[in-house]
C-alpha cells in the first residue's frame, strides 16, 4: 500500500487487529479475548459495582500480558510513517501500549490504556506496571491523603470515549483517513469513516477480512497488517 501521501493531513485508526499478529487477542474473532466472559460482565461500569474482584482480575490478565507481547511490524511501519510524515494522527481503540513501544510518538488512545489505573476518587491517572501492582489485590492511588481503589483506566461499554473534540476535529480536516485492523462494531469509532468521507478524505481500509463497515471506504486492502503496511 502507498502511504508516502507527502503534503497530506494523515488520520490513522487502528484497532485490535493490528496487535494481533504480536499475539494480544482481538475481540470479537473465533478465539476472541472475552474467553468465558460475557462482556456486560467484564467491561462495563456495572459490572465494576456488581464484581469489581472478577472485573479487576480480568484486566490484571491483560496487563500481564503486555510484559510478555511485542510491537510487530505494523506498529513498527506506522512509526516509520509517523516520523516521516508532515501531518499524521494516530488515533487507536487499543489498550496495550504497542504503538508507543513501536516507536509512534503522539498516541490518542480514545478506548483508554491498560499501563494506566485510574482513582476512583479523584479520577488521576498514574502509569502502574511495577510488579506489586500487577497481582490479584486491587491497587491504591498516591493523589489522595487516605489511598484510594483504582479502577483500570478503559472506557467501559456505556462510557465516553477520551479526547473525542480532538479526534472529530482531526478526522473532520484530513485528507486521507485509513483504519487498520477494526470490525467496525464499536461506536463511535466506527463512524469516523462517515465523518471522514462526508469531508471529502480518500477513506483506506486495511483489515484481515471486509468488515460490517467495509464498503464505506474508497480503497480495502484485505490482509494481514503487518504485511500489508510493509510490502505496499
Ligand atoms: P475487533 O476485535 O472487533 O476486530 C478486529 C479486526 O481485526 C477484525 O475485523 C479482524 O478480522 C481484524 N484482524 C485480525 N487480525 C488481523 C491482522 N493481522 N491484520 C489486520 N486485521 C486483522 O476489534 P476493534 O474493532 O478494535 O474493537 C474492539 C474493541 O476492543 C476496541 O474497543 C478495543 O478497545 C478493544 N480491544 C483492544 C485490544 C488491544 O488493545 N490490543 C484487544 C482486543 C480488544
Amino acid at each position: 500500500m502507498d502511504i508516502s501521501m507527502k503534503g497530506k493531513k494523515i488520520v490513522i485508526l487502528t484497532g485490535a487487529g493490528i496487535s494481533a499478529e504480536s499475539g494480544v487477542k482481538t475481540f470479537r474473532d473465533n478465539d476472541g479475548l472475552w474467553e468465558n466472559h460475557r462482556i456486560e460482565d467484564v467491561a462495563t461500569p456495572e459490572a465494576w459495582i456488581k464484581d469489581p474482584m472478577l472485573v479487576w482480575r480480568f484486566y490484571q490478565a491483560r496487563r500481564n500480558q503486555l510484559l510478555e507481547v511485542e510491537p510487530n511490524p505494523a506498529h513498527l511501519a506506522l512509526a516509520d510513517l509517523e516520523s516521516k510524515a508532515e501531518s499524521l494522527t494516530l488515533i487507536t481503540q487499543n489498550v496495550d501500549d504497542l504503538h508507543e513501544r513501536g516507536g509512534s510518538e503522539s498516541v490518542i488512545h480514545m478506548h483508554g490504556q491498560l499501563r494506566t489505573l485510574r482513582c476512583e476518587n479523584t479520577h488521576q491517572t498514574e502509569v502502574r506496571m511495577d510488579k506489586k501492582d500487577l497481582g490479584e489485590n486491587f491497587v491504591y492511588c498516591n493523589c489522595c491523603s487516605e489511598p484510594s481503589r483504582m479502577r483500570p483506566d478503559i472506557v467501559w461499554f456505556g462510557e465516553i470515549p477520551m479526547e473525542m473534540d480532538k479526534i472529530y476535529q482531526s478526522v473532520e480536516d484530513c485528507d486521507v483517513f485509513i483504519v487498520i485492523g477494526s470490525s467496525g462494531h464499536v461506536y463511535p469509532a466506527a463512524g469516523l469513516v462517515n465523518l471522514a468521507n462526508s469531508n471529502g478524505a480518500h477513506s483506506i481500509l486495511v483489515n484481515y477480512e471486509l468488515p460490517i463497515n467495509g464498503s464505506d471506504f474508497d480503497e480495502v486492502h484485505i490482509g494481514k497488517a503487518g504485511e500489508i503496511l510493509n510490502n505496499g
